[in-house]
């Protein structure tokens, strides 16, 4: 298959730093799109990725599933976009479509197995996906996303991986008015519960270890902020909420936040991925039929629902925008939690 040279900007193994390297994208086929790549975001798991923090991170590792660009290319069987105008791609860029999962606009969940934007297997070039630190990208018209034309272009591109991560969940557990929903974490994707959860018209309360973010998560539509090392503040919500969005990236204890469940609550784990530590006490779960559940970015159908919905309710990321060539030093300060709320990469800079 022809393929095309572009620049792009990876790790080649979990402890480099990420340096400019040239990647091929395939030819432009029937079904394609290709699209110059204007910003991209940066996620938690790109950083995840790179540093092989959940083990078979494929080398050289390219991040990046929050992609927003104009189309240059399609091929002659899409319909959906033309040349010009603006598009987005998210966590995914291929499924079966036959499965079940795949056959309910669940692709997150093809029971054959979704291709990632970056680190999933490319079934045309052989090897593995790579993402949105890139000058452009090839992608399969259905997992490309119309972006609303009035919101601002750069701070739309968390939207496609913190936006959709946080929506779904939300959507799935039925927020609405009425609902009082609690968010763990005001990063990249707890900032963005907050304000998806707020303009589905729920109560939101926002769970932080950082006194500094109080006034932000206010400023952001949190009605409440409970300090989450305050024994005494977690004390005062027991009981309240319906449905909990927990962002925290590592490991732990998620027990206190249970007791903050409403009876017939559920906390829906988005961050962090494996066994948890201490154990879940079930007493209770069993006492309250609460739930603890999981959830996975959310479709395509479903990511182009939370982007009208943004466009509709002038919904965006609060971003700081960075060049590519400060990527390094954007990972080590999300580590310590220094972000307000999503680096997003200004892909001009690649060009410089
Ligand atoms: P982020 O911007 O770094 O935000 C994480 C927030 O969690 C921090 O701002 C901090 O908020 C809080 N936090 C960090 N470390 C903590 C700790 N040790 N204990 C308690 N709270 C802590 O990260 P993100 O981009 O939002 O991503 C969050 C996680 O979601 C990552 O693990 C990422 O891989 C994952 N993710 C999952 C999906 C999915 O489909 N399920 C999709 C995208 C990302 P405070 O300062 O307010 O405490
Ligand atoms: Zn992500």
């Amino acid at each position: 298959m022809n393929t095309t040279q572009v620049k792009a900007y990876g790790a080649a193994d979990k402890d480099a730093d990420l340096k400019e390297l040239n990647i091929n994208r395939r030819a432009v086929s029937e079904k394609d799109i290709e699209i110059e790549i204007l910003y991209c975001g940066v996620c938690h798991s790109d950083l995840h990725t790179a540093r092989n923090d959940w083990g078979g991170t494929l080398y050289p590792a390219v991040p990046g599933h929050e992609i927003v660009g104009r189309i240059t290319k399609v091929g002659s069987e899409v319909t959906k976009l033309k040349v010009g105008d603006l598009a987005g791609v998210g966590c995914l860029v291929g499924s079966c479509s036959t499965c079940d999962s795949c056959k309910n606009d669940l692709e997150q969940y093809c029971s054959n197995g979704w291709v990632g934007t970056y680190n999933g297997p490319d079934k045309l070039l052989g090897g593995h996906t790579f993402g949105g630190y890139s000058e452009k990208v090839v992608v399969d018209e259905h997992f490309v996303l119309k972006v609303p034309a009035n919101l601002d272009l750069a701070a739309v591109a968390p939207l496609l991986c913190a936006g959709i991560t946080t929506w779904s969940p939300l959507k799935h557990w039925k927020v609405g008015k009425g609902s009082k929903v609690a968010v763990v974490g005001l990063g990249g994707l707890g900032h963005m519960a907050v304000k998806l959860a707020k303009g589905l018209g729920a109560e939101v309360t926002l769970f932080s270890r950082t006194p500094d973010k109080i006034q932000d998560a206010k400023d952001l539509g949190a009605h409440n902020v409970v300090i989450s090392t305050d024994e005494d503040q977690m004390n005062a919500v027991t009981g309240e909420f319906d449905l909990i969005i927990d962002t925290v990236p590592n490991i732990h204890d998620i027990n206190p936040y249970v007791a903050t469940l409403n009876y017939s609550g559920t906390i829906v784990l988005v961050g962090y991925l494996g066994p948890l530590d201490p154990f879940l006490n079930t007493v209770p779960m069993i006492m309250g039929r609460k739930s603890i559940a999981g959830s996975l970015i959310g479709g395509i159908a479903e990511t182009q629902e939370m982007l009208d919905f943004c466009g509709e309710h002038n919904i965006v990321s609060e971003i700081e925008i960075i060049k590519m060539q400060d990527i390094n030093k954007a990972y080590e300060r999300m580590l310590k939690s220094d972000v307000k709320y999503r680096f997003v990469i200004d892909m001009a800079s690649l060009k410089a």
